[in-house]
């Protein structure tokens, strides 16, 4: 069985999409998926990136690729096994009949972005790599420093010495993974290779940044005591912006309700953590819930929850262009987003038992 990693998998889709409204409507596509035992309204939790009914691009092919790896099982993490093309024989497992539901539906798009171009010469010359620095890299001495280098500069900590170490491979894949909108660091490949994601980005003129999330603004505070207040600077922007909304459109009409009170993001420097599934690329991020009595800290079955600050609160986060997703697991105000028809309605999920307590909310990566 041939075995593909999550960047074959996104490259040799690059140029294709898949219309979701029309495999919706598709009753083999329908019966694939229900015999890998997946349910069709999981299929808008794809349409991620413009919420416009089609699968399409990297960041939205990254979500299938980690749907089908959820699907698989016990599978090696970096790879998925799947089917080789033309093959005939029925599918056996759940992995098997959704791979094949979701390949039979890709077709090519109008839209294909062109491929990535080459690193200029003034872009290089801000950062003068001569080969690939990381796991398994040729990681010369004096290209392992430049790396160490910009990372410090774009908001890592670091010893700029030329070692590849841990710290510095911890920062990689944390700041890869924000590039590129990956939950698991561990997925990363943590090496930068000439012209990719992570290569562009560094050589740039305005690198995305990675900052410390502010103690407070208009609309908010941060009641961060644990160490996760570091994300990317994407992040720290849809927080300001989305909570001067609420100050203005909400507390400003409603003097002493609660402010939006932000808690978790992600460690000094990202990665893996004992605290959270997720929140190691800078870009998730955790806000309590609005007590009646002006503090935060509350739950959906409490008493003193305050569902009117928090349907505020909700409508300034979910409108915010920043965001792109809100796991929140109060059903009424979910409905009460379709009822109204809201336009941001689409990004609200439910997040289950975990997130009674609080709204998690995705950032868009940097563009
Ligand atoms: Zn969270």
């Amino acid at each position: 069985m041939p075995r593909i990693n999550r960047s074959e998998f996104i490259e040799t889709r690059r140029s294709q999409r898949l219309d979701l409204t029309a495999a919706k409507n598709d009753p083999a596509f329908r019966a694939k998926l229900e015999a890998a035992g997946f349910k069709l309204e999981d299929l808008d939790k794809l349409d991620l990136a413009e919420h416009d009914g089609l699968l399409e691009g990297p960041r939205e092919l990254r979500a299938l690729y980690d749907l089908l790896k959820g699907l698989e099982g016990g599978g090696p993490a970096e790879v998925l096994t799947v089917k080789p093309r033309g093959w005939t024989a029925p599918a056996t497992t759940r992995v098997d009949h959704a791979f094949d539901a979701f390949e039979s539906g890709f077709q090519p798009s109008p839209r294909a972005p062109a491929p990535a171009a080459p690193i200029d010469g003034a872009a290089r010359a801000r950062f003068p790599l001569t080969g690939s620095v990381g796991a398994g890299g040729q990681n010369r001495s004096a290209d392992v420093r430049l790396v160490q280098q910009r990372l410090k500069e774009v908001g890592f900590d670091l010893a700029v010495d030329g070692q590849w170490g841990r710290k510095t491979e911890t920062a990689l894949k944390t700041y890869g993974a924000m590039l590129r909108g990956g939950d698991y660091t561990k997925e990363e490949p943590g090496l930068i290779a000439p012209n990719d994601l992570v290569d562009r980005a560094l050589s740039s003129e305005a690198p995305p940044r990675w900052e410390k999330m502010p103690a407070s603004g208009p609309g908010f505070v941060n009641h961060d005591t644990d160490g996760f207040s570091h994300g990317s600077a994407e992040t720290r922007l849809a927080v300001e912006e989305f909570s001067a909304a609420y100050a203005r459109d909400y507390l400003a009409a409603n003097p002493g309700r609660a402010l939006i009170s932000l808690n978790d993001v992600s460690e000094r420097h990202g990665g893996d953590n004992r605290d959270h599934d997720t929140h190691e690329n800078g870009l998730d991020l955790d806000l309590r819930l609005p007590r009646k009595d002006g503090t935060s800290g509350s739950d959906v079955r409490r008493t003193d929850y305050d569902r009117e600050a928090a349907w505020a609160m909700l409508s300034s986060i979910a409108a915010n262009p920043r965001v792109e997703r809100v796991l929140f697991s109060d059903a009424a105000l979910r409905e009460r987003a379709k009822t109204e028809g809201q336009p941001w309605a689409f990004k609200l999920f439910d997040g289950g038992e975990v997130h009674k307590n609080h709204f998690h909310v995705d950032i868009k990566p940097p563009k």
